[in-house]
């Protein structure tokens, strides 16, 4: 069931809500976490869809993912639940993309290919990975809203963050985190969902999908659009009308690492969260923002993601009982996304994070820039700016 959000205790009961809102967040995580388990998202036809031989956006992405994940035993652990997901009722997904550019990944998929771009292109099983990965996105947050599992990795492909409206773009044809988030304000009574983008790349999909709402908080963290692809993500783009204020944008240096992120959580998006005080909190994770990436020049290493992943869980612990869904976005060094996915799975389950001992160290200009970067952003940004005032 996917057209309307299945549960009761979250949706649709302002009283309840205002009694749970006198609770307090530990005895909100345990009355609702009765279970503890982790949904891993994931289909076998995510490993189906390919662009050409050689692109980085690869199904051994997905392979090493798992792999590494299998190995550490958690595919035989009762804390997680590996869920095979179904295609998205379609009215969800004519919510975030036209129907005419849908029926166009479907045409060239049923004809075996064809080109959006030069490095985004179709092949015979793209079609189905996209509305399958759209359905995993869906009903993960269903099943977290209905208190069947505790939080969700949707470990899919294709990746969503940069599709647009009618616009397959860099590598991505169905935006699943602005699916669910959608999904989320719609059918689930959820007023307020916060967006964290943590892939190197800018999520202009996302961003300009809720660019004039107010219920969705994007906060994109990512390496300056001057540097690279796509171009975008300036902090000068706030959002309009509604959502002026509504779209945060920390565009990091390049080279910029673990401590540059950890000054942007202390001083930008933990403070950003207290203000707007999230219902759920949704997560584009790209393990591009490691410093061995091929395609992106910033310094995290495996621990300061890892470090991340840890302050984004506070977060939801603190705001929103735990809600908490990942997607996976970029990352194109297969170790770096192998390492990656077990400690996002090994920090949503709450287990011990496997520590690996990749080494960065990033330039102490570096960090002067990203100081200067969150003192402008907290003086600029409305949600910020209007309480520091
Ligand atoms: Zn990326």
């Amino acid at each position: 069931m996917f057209g309307t959000c299945v549960l009761s205790i979250n949706c649709h009961t302002s009283n309840l809500s205002v009694s749970i809102g006198q609770l307090n967040e530990a005895s909100m995580l345990k009355g609702r976490n009765k279970s503890l388990v982790t949904d891993l998202v994931y289909h076998e036809v995510f490993t189906k869809h390919e662009m050409s031989f050689g692109h980085p956006e690869s199904p051994e992405r997905l392979r090493t993912a798992m792999t590494y994940i299998k190995n550490a035993g958690y595919l035989e652990d009762s804390r997680l639940n590996l869920l095979t997901p179904v295609p998205a009722n379609m009215d969800e997904v004519y919510k975030i993309h036209g129907k005419s550019y849908l029926d166009s990944i479907k045409e060239k998929s049923s004809r075996g290919g064809g080109f959006y771009t030069l490095d985004t292109s179709v092949n015979a099983y793209t079609y189905e990975a996209a509305i399958i990965a759209a359905g995993g996105g869906i009903e993960a947050v269903d099943r977290i809203m209905a208190g069947k599992t505790s939080n969700a990795f949707v470990l899919c492909r294709p990746p969503g963050h940069h599709a647009e409206y009618d616009r397959a773009f860099g590598f991505c044809f169905i935006n699943n985190i602005a699916v669910a988030a959608n999904h989320l304000i719609q059918n689930c009574g959820i007023s307020r969902v916060m967006i964290i983008d943590y892939d190197a790349h800018h999520g202009n999909g996302t961003q300009n999908t809720f660019y004039s709402s107010n219920q969705v908080l994007y906060v994109g963290l990512h390496q300056d659009g001057r540097t690279l692809f796509p171009g975008s993500g300036f902090p000068d783009e706030m959002g309009t009308g509604p959502g002026f204020g509504y779209t945060v944008n920390l565009a990091m240096y390049p080279g910029a690492g673990d401590l540059s992120y950890e000054l942007a959580f202390t001083d930008v998006i933990e403070p950003l969260a207290d203000i707007f005080k999230p219902e759920f909190i949704l997560v584009s994770v790209g393990f591009d923002c490691h410093h061995q990436d091929p395609l992106t020049s910033l310094g995290l290493t495996t621990s300061g993601i890892a470090m991340i992943n840890t302050r984004i869980k506070k977060i939801a612990v603190t705001h929103a009982s735990e809600k908490l869904a990942y997607f996976l976005e970029g990352g194109y060094n297969l170790d770096s996304m192998g390492m990656g996915s077990l400690n996002v799975l090994e920090e949503l389950m709450r287990v011990p994070i496997t520590e690996f001992s990749d080494l960065y160290t990033e330039s102490a200009s570096c960090i002067e820039y990203t100081k200067a970067l969150i003192e402008r952003t907290r003086k600029t940004a409305p949600l910020l700016s209007e309480v520091i005032e």
